[in-house]
C-alpha cells in the first residue's frame, strides 16, 4: 500500500468515527493542503467544526473567523441573572484554539461572494475557500415587535445574547424593590433555546423568593405550550407557589408592542407595567447568513440534513442556531453535534467519498432551582430532507422524581457545561 493510500484510508477511518457524536480524536496525519475551509462564527457550532475538521484531516487548511476575542456562553447565563454565578464563569478565550493548527482571524466577516468563493473581513482581508461553514448563531429581529429596538433593549433587556445584556438584567433585578413585578416576554417558535425562558423564569423566581419575597413574576408567552412544560409547572408549584403566573397565547400572552419610555408591554388583552421587563424578541439567523445568501424568507437557513450544505448556495454549509435543523432544537448541545456531523461530511467530500448518514444527539438541561435539574433528550436522523427525531429515542426527566434525582440532574447539567466548554475552547 502506498503512503497516499494509507493516508486516505486513515482519513476515511476518521470520518467514520466522526459520524457519531461521541468522538475519539486521532493524532495528526500527513501535512499538505487537501482543501481550504473557512468557518464563520467561533461559538458552539463553528469552533467545534473548525477543530473537528483539523482532527479529521490535518491536511485541510482551516480558518476560523470570529469577531470577538472572548466568547460569552449563553448556557447557564440565567444563573448569572439570578445572582447564582459570575459572568466571568461564562467567558472563554480562543487562546488554545489560536495555539492549535486552526488559523484564527479575530475579525468580523463583512462580505461573502459565493460565486468567487471569497469571504471579506472588516480589516479588508479576503479569504478564499473551497467550502465555507456559516455558524453565526442568531440575531434579534429589531423590526418584529413595535417599540422594541436596540435602544429599547437598554431599558428592557433581552439578555438572549450573553454579556452586557445579562448583567443589565441582573442589575435591574438587584435594584428592584421587594414587592416589584417582573415580566418576561417569550417569543413564538422557532428561537434560540426553547426551554430558556422557562429556566429563566424559574431562576428569577428563586432570586425573588430568597431576596424579594413579596415580588411577583408574570411570564407572557406567544405560545400555547412549551418545552418540558409539565416538569417546569410542577417545579413552579413545588418551589414557588403563587409567585409565577404563566400567560399563554390564548389568554393574551403575546406581547404586541412595548413602550420603553413608560416601561409598558401591551397585549391584545391588557397593558402591563412591571418594575423589570425582560423582552425576548423574535430572532433570525445571524446577519452574515443573509450576506451569504443562505437565509430564506423565514430568516433561517435551509440545509441538507446529511451534509448541512445550504439548499440555496452550493459549497456553503450552515450549522448551529442559524440552520433549519428540523426537529432539532436550537441548543449548544445540538450545535456541537451538528458541527461534528458537518465536519465528517466535509472531510468525506474532500476525500471524494459519499458522506455517511449521521445520527445526532441532543440533550437540553434546565435548572428550576440551583439543585433542581430537569432534561429533555432526543436522537435525530435525516429523513425526507429533514432532521427528524427517531421514534422512542428520547424523553424527559420523570415527572414524579425524588429531590435526589433533581439534584443529580442539576449536577449532570453542570458537568455537561464544563465538558462542552472544555472541548470547544479548552
Ligand atoms: C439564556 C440561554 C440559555 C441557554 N441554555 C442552554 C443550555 O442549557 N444548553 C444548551 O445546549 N443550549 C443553551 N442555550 C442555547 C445556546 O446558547 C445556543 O444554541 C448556542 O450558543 C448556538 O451555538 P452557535 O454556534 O450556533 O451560536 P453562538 O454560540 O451564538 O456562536 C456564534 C458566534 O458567531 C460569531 N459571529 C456572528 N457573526 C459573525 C461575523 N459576521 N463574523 C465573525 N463572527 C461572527 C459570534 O460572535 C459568536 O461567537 C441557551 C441560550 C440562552 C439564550
Amino acid at each position: 500500500m502506498t503512503g497516499g493510500q494509507t493516508t486516505r484510508r486513515r482519513v476515511l477511518q476518521q470520518i467514520a468515527l466522526m459520524a457519531c457524536t461521541a468522538l475519539p480524536f486521532r493524532p495528526a496525519l500527513a501535512q499538505g493542503s487537501a482543501g481550504r475551509v473557512v468557518v464563520i462564527g467561533g461559538g458552539f457550532a463553528g469552533a467545534t467544526c473548525a477543530r473537528a475538521l483539523k482532527r479529521l484531516d490535518p491536511r485541510l487548511a482551516v480558518t476560523l473567523v470570529e469577531q470577538s476575542a472572548t466568547f460569552t456562553a449563553c448556557p447557564f447565563s440565567n444563573g448569572v441573572i439570578a445572582g447564582l454565578r459570575d459572568l466571568h464563569d461564562q467567558e472563554f478565550t480562543y487562546d488554545k484554539l489560536a495555539a492549535s493548527d486552526v488559523a484564527l482571524a479575530t475579525q468580523m466577516a463583512t462580505g461573502i461572494e459565493p460565486q468567487a468563493h471569497v469571504v471579506s473581513l472588516a480589516d479588508g482581508t479576503r479569504l478564499v475557500y473551497d467550502r465555507l461553514v456559516v455558524a453565526p448563531g442568531i440575531d434579534l429581529r429589531w423590526d418584529a415587535l413595535p417599540g422594541y429596538n436596540e435602544a429599547a433593549a437598554e431599558k428592557m433587556p433581552h439578555a438572549w445574547k450573553a454579556g452586557a445584556q445579562t448583567l443589565l438584567l441582573r442589575r435591574q433585578l438587584e435594584a428592584m424593590e421587594d414587592g416589584g413585578l417582573v415580566v418576561i416576554a417569550a417569543p413564538a417558535n422557532p428561537y434560540r433555546c426553547p426551554p430558556g425562558p422557562y429556566e429563566r423564569a424559574s431562576l428569577v423566581a428563586h432570586y425573588l423568593k430568597t431576596k424579594k419575597p413579596r415580588s411577583k413574576l408574570i411570564l407572557l408567552d406567544a405560545k400555547e405550550a412549551f418545552s418540558k412544560q409539565k416538569l417546569f409547572q410542577n417545579a413552579w408549584q413545588e418551589l414557588y407557589p403563587g409567585l409565577i403566573e404563566w400567560v399563554p397565547l390564548s389568554s393574551g400572552g403575546k406581547v404586541t408592542s412595548v413602550d420603553p419610555a413608560a416601561l409598558t408591554l401591551a397585549t391584545d388583552f391588557q397593558t402591563y407595567k412591571p418594575a423589570v421587563a425582560n423582552v425576548i424578541p423574535p430572532q433570525k439567523a445571524g446577519h452574515v447568513a443573509e450576506l451569504a445568501g443562505v437565509a430564506d424568507k423565514s430568516g433561517w437557513c435551509p440545509i441538507d440534513p446529511v451534509t448541512f450544505e445550504s439548499t440555496l448556495q452550493p459549497n456553503i454549509h450552515v450549522i448551529g442556531d442559524a440552520a433549519i435543523a428540523g426537529a432539532m432544537p436550537k441548543s449548544a448541545f445540538a450545535a456541537n453535534a451538528q458541527a461534528k456531523a458537518c465536519a465528517a461530511a466535509l472531510a468525506a467530500l474532500f476525500a471524494g467519498v459519499t458522506p455517511q448518514t449521521p445520527k445526532l444527539i441532543n440533550t437540553c438541561y434546565s435548572l428550576a432551582a440551583p439543585d433542581y435539574g430537569i432534561s429533555v433528550a432526543g436522537v435525530y436522523q435525516p429523513a425526507n430532507g429533514q432532521l427528524v427525531e427517531i421514534a422512542g429515542s428520547g424523553g424527559t426527566s420523570p415527572l414524579d422524581a425524588p429531590a435526589s434525582l433533581r439534584a443529580t440532574e442539576a449536577s449532570i447539567a453542570d458537568g455537561w457545561f464544563r465538558t462542552i466548554t472544555a472541548e470547544v475552547f479548552g
